[in-house]
């Protein structure tokens, strides 16, 4: 049995409006309260991201946000530093989401400047990794997953690697409705975890947790969760669902 808790988390993306990012935040919280075994968490869209907060205040449920700037402050028109997100009641952060990737044209070196900021500001992480199809057909997921995870952790200290925890999101399984099987996401979570025993020690690849995403629902969740390296779920599209998401965090046997 796994000595990692569970991690659920629901990347809202730019959907819902103020009350309804209210009340699915308050949905959350009420349903996470009788999940002790698991760490929860939601990502909702910058401009609710204080009042998501202020509703999981003293819950169980933590807020974060989707995205974040390399720098403290300045001419960065549109941009959001960590010290902000903190200042929201926020304490994590998605960084290189295969949305910001692939939609907004982020590279790794990009990715690796968000991270050193989110950790600088005082925030934990997901870093967000994963191949598109064709790189998986051409046989490159290993590479692709090799390339991304290097770079973003190429100036981490070992010390700060525990506020860092991996997403492993397919990009072909991101809200798509195809999620890789249990035994796709296995096979690359164990790799995942090579790469941090590698990079940073056996130890802190026994303690990292790798979450996988990519058209998770609560009808697959119990399956994808039994993986020895799959220690939780980054949820997109089911996450806006009050009950698909309860149902996802009931799905941990652990
Ligand atoms: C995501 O946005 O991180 C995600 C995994 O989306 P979906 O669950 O909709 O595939």
């Amino acid at each position: 049995m796994s000595r990692r808790r569970s991690f659920v988390a629901g990347n809202w993306k730019m959907n819902l409006n103020r009350a309804g990012a209210v009340t699915l935040a308050r949905a959350v919280r009420e349903h996470a309260a009788s999940c002790a075994g698991v760490d929860c968490a939601v990502f909702p869209p910058f401009v609710y991201l204080a009042e998501v907060a202020a509703a999981l205040s003293g819950s169980r449920v933590r807020a974060g946000a989707q995205d974040v700037w390399t720098e403290k402050k300045g001419a960065f028109t549109g941009e959001v530093s960590a010290e902000m997100i903190r200042d929201c009641g926020a304490s994590l952060v998605l960084v290189g989401h295969s949305e910001r990737r692939h939609v907004l044209g982020e590279g790794d070196d990009l990715v690796a400047r968000k991270l050193r900021a989110a950790l600088d500001g005082g925030l934990e992480a997901i870093l967000c990794i994963g191949e598109k199809l064709k790189e998986r057909e051409g046989g490159s997921t290993e590479a692709v997953l090799g390339r991304q995870f290097r770079t973003a952790f190429k100036d981490l200290a070992p010390a700060e690697f525990p506020r860092v925890s991996i997403a492993y999101e397919p990009v072909w399984a991101i809200g798509t409705g195809r999620n890789a099987t249990p035994a796709q996401a296995q096979e690359v979570h164990a790799f995942v975890r090579k790469l941090v025993a590698e990079r940073f020690g056996p130890a802190s690849a026994e303690g990292s947790r790798i979450l996988y995403g990519g058209s998770v629902t609560p009808e697959n969740a119990g399956e994808l969760l039994a993986g020895p390296d799959v220690d939780g779920v980054l949820v997109g599209g089911a996450s806006l669902d009050a009950a698909k998401f309860a149902g996802i965090l009931d799905s941990d046997r652990r």
